[in-house]
């Protein structure tokens, strides 16, 4: 029996993508196993995103290089394969860094790579090709058993690349233009996964809410119209989606939160940054006001909304003035949960070549308080839940026995003790006690069962 190795870094998509890997390569006869070191072929699903994150490749790959030749010394091959958008940026670079590396394959011809494998035993191959054929149409369909080891909750991709060129980001040149699966591709995704027992779906895309789909009435679908059709799938309870731009949010998408009880209140909706200036200077064409009004409007369909953003500190240019304009959008909106990054330069983007560079010492310290004011935040969103009776969709166990480990709908880690409940129950907990990173309460029904 062949053992992969798949190992993701970065977003949601890089995990979605990992697992397609791990459909074809099954299809070939291989099985998954969770560390290199008995892997015949190790597959690097990179990141591109920020410099750290690429580096972390390379540092990875010189132990891989160790560990081949190891292997080898015992008569084992290994393949070594890097995929994602570090492979996709680099290219024959990355072989020239790592001679190890057998494979460099790009996040658009994943359906070749058992061809692309077996040409490598020949030796080395580079595919970062934007093939004109669908390679999601051409990816084989995860097997129920696959489905079910993966859990309750399941990522779907819809929508790859971006058109809206950000200053600082490289997403639009590693994964090209903005393209949306059809609507009847995804809609078959979603029920063999609900049939699988599937619950919970997350809807992703770089760009997700400029969806714009082939629906089966040979109209173009908005998002909103595939989550219609996504709530009308038998066993779908939860449907989230990600990641938005708030330029994309338009009124169908907000009354979807409002009336569709499947669309989980949650909402991932990047800022960046608060202030007009830095707004401008990074593209994202929208004011820090405009961002205030539209979350106003979100609040008003649906209230109780979790939101949820990320942030850059020390965009090129970025003053003491145009940062405390971020910490007030902070203030005024009070997100439930952020993530935040100091300014990373990419080559190839437009920031890079900006002047004004900000010291990483300024960059530190604004991250610092940034992420105290988040983090203050988060704790107060924790703990009024306390009291209050929430579901939670058990998705694990958890890390002692007896415990079981699932979601709220706003996204929040739940923690509940009982021997009666098992992963896939939708159960009423009414939350005692909020911890540091998770919810810990108790179960006050019998299972719900799936929608
Ligand atoms: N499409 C999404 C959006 O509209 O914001 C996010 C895409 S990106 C994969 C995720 C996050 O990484 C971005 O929201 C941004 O905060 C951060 N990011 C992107 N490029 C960056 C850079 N050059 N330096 C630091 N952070 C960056
Ligand atoms: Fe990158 Fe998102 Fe901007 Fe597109 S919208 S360029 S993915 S940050």
């Amino acid at each position: 029996m062949k053992k992969v190795h798949i190992k993701s870094y970065g977003c949601q998509m890089n995990v979605y993508d990992g697992q397609r890997m791990a459909d074809v390569l099954g299809q070939e006869g291989y099985v998954e196993t969770a560390t290199p070191d008995d892997a015949d072929l190790i597959l690097l699903n990179t990141c591109h995103i920020r410099e750290r994150a690429a580096h972390k490749v390379y540092t990875e790959l010189g132990k891989l290089r160790d560990l081949k030749r190891e292997r080898k010394a015992q008569g084992r091959e290994t393949q070594l394969v890097v995929a994602g958008c570090v492979a996709q940026a680099e290219g024959a670079e990355i072989q020239r860094r790592q001679p190890a590396v057998d494979l460099v394959i790009g996040p658009q011809t994943y359906h070749r790579l058992p061809e692309l494998l077996a040409q490598a035993k020949g030796g080395r191959v580079v595919d970062t090709e934007l093939p004109p054929e669908d390679k999601f149409g051409h990816l084989p369909a995860p097997k129920p058993a696959a489905i079910l080891a993966r859990g309750v909750s399941a990522f779907v991709t819809v929508q790859e690349g971006c058109d809206k060129f950000c200053a600082f980001c490289v997403v639009p040149y590693t994964r090209g233009a903005e393209f949306s699966r059809p609507v009847a591709q995804v809609i078959a995704e979603v029920e063999r996964l609900a049939q699988a027992g599937v619950q919970d779906v997350s809807l992703l895309g770089q760009n997700v809410n400029a969806y714009h789909g082939d629906g089966p009435d040979g109209r173009v679908w908005t998002l909103a119209r595939l989550m219609r059709r996504i709530a009308e799938a038998p066993g779908i309870a939860r449907i989230r989606y990600t990641t938005s731009h708030p330029r994309d949010m338009d009124e169908a998408l907000i009354a979807a939160h409002r009336d569709l009880p499947q669309v989980m209140p949650f909402l991932h909706l990047p800022v960046q940054a608060g202030s007009d200036r830095i707004l401008a200077a990074m593209n994202r064409k929208h004011t820090g006001d405009e961002y205030r009004r539209l979350i106003d409007r979100i609040r008003e369909a649906r209230p109780d909304i979790a939101l949820s953003s990320d942030f850059i500190v020390g965009f090129p240019g970025e003053s003491d003035a145009d940062f405390e304009e971020t910490m007030r959008l902070i203030a005024d909106v009070r997100f439930a949960s952020a993530y935040s990054f100091k300014y990373s330069p990419r080559p190839g983007t437009p920031a890079a070549e900006l002047s004004g560079q900000i010291p990483s010492a300024v960059m530190d310290e604004r991250l610092y308080r940034l992420q105290a004011l988040v983090e203050q935040h988060r704790q107060e969103f924790n703990h009024a839940m306390v009291g209050r009776t929430v579901e939670v969709l058990l998705e694990r166990t958890g890390r002692h026995p007896g415990q079981l480990a699932g979601k709220t709908p706003y996204m929040q880690a739940v923690q509940i003790e009982s021997a009666t409940h098992r992963i896939g129950d939708r159960v009423l907990v009414e939350i005692e006690r909020a911890g540091s990173n998770s919810l810990f309460g108790r179960a006050i029904e019998q299972p719900v069962l799936a929608a």
